[in-house]
């Protein structure tokens, strides 16, 4: 079924990304302001059983792909019982994580067939890993990361590349995808409230391109799925492929089917959308919230919330933090 939740570009939205917590293990500097962040209050943040029905309401509208994402989507209490459930939705279930719960949770995808699983890994050095992250748990990531290859997951890795930090790790990363049916993502350093975003920190697709062209030479060009955030390419002869999301240089919107949940029920159109329609208290007072999701995308921008030609700090600024929307 085509999904019914069109913005008036008539793009069908069918992908819900739904961040289940502002919580995170990690606090990695692109994402989580120094200062860090108002947490939200437990009562406002949607239990287990709404987020159930708020998703089985994009369901019944034509959502078919559900991402859970955060913060920190393993650290959520209660997480294999809201992935088993959503999975009876019939939708197809992605996660994004940082990977140091990955371990025990293994079992539960292979139950319920969540095979695909983006984990966030920006460095292929320990103490780099202590100095992005704050914390020490690189070993235990790339233990994971080694058990999920072996155990057949397919796995994205997401770099986000910022000058004088990793970008001379381009090429340790495409290494990766010598021998391994593994797939990374570089994303281009996005702006978010408090990150200190500045473009000169980031790095582009054209920039990262050519850094594995000088080494491997031309790269295959891959055909990018349909609504694919990224351009696709796999040096030739390596096993798996590498993309990039280049949301400032070149970003996907035109074709753009997302949306997304916040842990505390907002709707937001666009990963730099400043304004959202709250749904959980509707939902909290009893009523019917599908035509509230319909008239809510009718306000989606074409593209960046309306920051078409540059990211605008008085724009951004005013947006969430990006360990709250849940990327
Ligand atoms: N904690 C999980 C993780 O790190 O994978 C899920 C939430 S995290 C907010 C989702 C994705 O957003 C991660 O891949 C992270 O690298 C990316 N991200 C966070 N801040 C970003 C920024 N400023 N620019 C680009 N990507 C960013
Ligand atoms: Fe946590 Fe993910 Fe943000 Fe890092 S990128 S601070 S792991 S939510
Ligand atoms: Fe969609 Fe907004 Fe991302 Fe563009 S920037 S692809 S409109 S979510």
């Amino acid at each position: 079924m085509e999904s019914k939740i069109i913005d008036t570009f008539g793009r069908p939205h069918s992908y819900l990304r739904i961040s289940l917590t502002d919580r995170c293990n990690l606090r990695c500097f692109y994402c989580m302001p120094e200062e860090g962040i108002e947490l939200m209050e437990k009562p406002s943040i949607m239990t287990l059983e709404e987020i159930i029905r708020i998703s089985k309401t994009f369901v019944d509208l034509g959502v078919d792909t559900i991402r859970l994402t955060g913060g920190e989507p393993l650290v959520r209490k209660g997480f294999d019982f809201l992935a088993r459930e959503l999975t009876n939705l019939g939708v197809a279930l992605k996660l994004t994580t940082n990977g140091i719960l990955l371990d025990q949770h293994y079992d539960l995808f292979e139950e319920i067939g969540l095979n695909k699983i983006n984990i966030s890994l920006d460095t292929l050095d320990k103490a780099k890993n202590a100095f992005i992250t704050k914390r020490d748990y690189y070993d235990r990531i790339m233990k994971n990361i080694r058990e999920g290859i072996a155990k057949g997951f397919q796995i994205k890795l997401n770099v986000v590349l910022i000058k004088d930090v990793n970008d001379k790790e381009i090429n340790d990363f495409i290494a990766l995808t010598k021998d391994q049916n593994i797939d990374v993502k570089f994303i281009e350093f996005m702006p978010f409230k408090g990150n200190k975003w500045d473009w000169s920190k980031g790095v582009s697709e054209a920039e990262i391109l050519n850094i594995v062209r000088a080494k491997y030479g031309e790269v295959k060009t891959l055909k990018n799925p349909k609504h694919s955030t990224s351009n696709n390419f796999q040096v030739q002869g390596h096993q798996g492929s590498f993309g990039i999301i280049s949301t400032i240089t070149n970003p996907f919107c035109a074709d753009c089917n997302r949306i997304r949940l916040t842990a505390d029920g907002k709707m937001m159109n666009c990963l730099f959308a400043n304004s959202e329609i709250d749904l959980l208290s509707p939902h909290r007072n009893g009523e019917t919230i599908d035509q509230l999701i319909l008239n809510t995308i009718k306000q989606k921008k074409y593209s960046r919330d309306g920051m078409e030609l540059k990211m605008d700090a008085n724009h951004y600024e005013k947006n969430r933090s990006m360990i709250s929307i849940g990327g």
